[in-house]
């Protein structure tokens, strides 16, 4: 396994790979990995002759208040982690080597973005898409590897390959849960004690709101009960609990197979995000309340 950290050697050492036929795939993640990101490399490892992973955290994807500086980084630990999961090379650049020191040009998203964490983050996917972008092209994949963890970036992804005609397939890899079902996620780390015995409860919410769907059909009802038991939760707040349309993430209506049930949840220094995919035959339905 190689470090990487500038773009032109990168450049260089896929040409070669490209040269003798090989496919490459791709994991562009943000670092401190575990068990979701391992799971994206495994897929990746069976996919593809040659397994690039790049590890940036992307300062143009957070807010001013958001915790860009906080954010966990332990390169060493990745490295173990990457060489177990039979990575070929690790893309570790730094901020300057990827923006360079004067950027003219980024990619704005024009949908799918103004619902669940686009509404509360505003300008984050055109952060995503930009760097996305970026790698996209000094990569030049034949598959790349999202989770499911992050349904609105894999949406919005799905849409950036379509509309800008990147020649890339886009998989999506189910989420990795801990045993009692909280979603992994590199932020984990930063909750306390009291707040990661509580976090299993945003994936209840989830599975009891999603059978509240299915068995009432009754859309607003669903979310409203569900909220309204959130609501009492004193470690932290709720930012959003949705039922969309996926992967328009749009209202549902009658024509609607596939949704989503997504929330996003606040404690004290961690946000937590989490989903649930689902299909529901359209024919028999009746939303109401849409
Ligand atoms: P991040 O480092 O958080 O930007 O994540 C990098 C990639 O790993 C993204 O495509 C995420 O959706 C994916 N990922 C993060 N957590 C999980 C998880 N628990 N299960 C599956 N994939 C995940």
């Amino acid at each position: 396994m190689k470090v990487v950290r500038k773009i032109s050697e990168l450049r260089g050492l896929i040409q070669l790979e490209k040269n003798l036929g090989k496919k490459i795939g791709f994991v562009p993640t943000m670092g401190y990995l575990h068990e979701g990101h391992a799971s994206l490399l495994s897929h990746a490892r069976t996919e593809n002759d040659v397994v690039i992973l790049s590890i940036f955290v992307n300062p143009t994807q957070f807010g001013p208040n958001e915790d860009f500086d906080s954010y966990p980084r332990d390169f060493e630990r990745d490295e173990k982690i990457a060489s177990k999961e039979g990575v070929d090379y690790i893309f570790y650049p730094s901020v300057l080597e990827m923006y360079g020191d004067n950027a003219t040009v980024s990619v704005v998203v024009k949908d799918r973005n103004d619902v669940l964490c686009g509404k509360s983050r505003p300008g984050h996917f055109d952060g995503v898409v930009t760097v996305v972008s970026k790698l996209f092209n000094i990569v030049n994949p034949s598959k790349a590897y999202f989770g499911k963890k992050d349904a609105q970036q894999l949406a919005i992804i799905q849409g950036l390959v379509r509309d800008l005609n990147f020649d890339i397939e886009i998989i999506g890899v189910d989420i990795k849960r801990e045993l009692d079902g909280l979603a992994l996620s590199s932020r984990n780390v930063r909750l306390s004690i009291e707040e990661r015995e509580n976090a299993p409860m945003l994936y209840e919410c989830l599975k009891e709101t999603r059978k509240m769907f299915e068995e009432s059909n009754d859309l607003d009802n669903a979310i409203r009960s569900t909220k309204a038991k959130l609501m009492e939760n004193q470690l932290g707040s709720l930012d959003y609990l949705e039922i969309l349309s996926y992967p328009e993430l749009k209202k549902p209506d009658k024509k609607t197979t596939t949704f989503i049930v997504a929330i996003a949840f606040r404690y004290s220094t961690v946000r937590l995000i989490d989903n649930i995919i689902f299909k529901k035959e359209s024919e028999k339905m009746e939303i109401k309340n849409v």
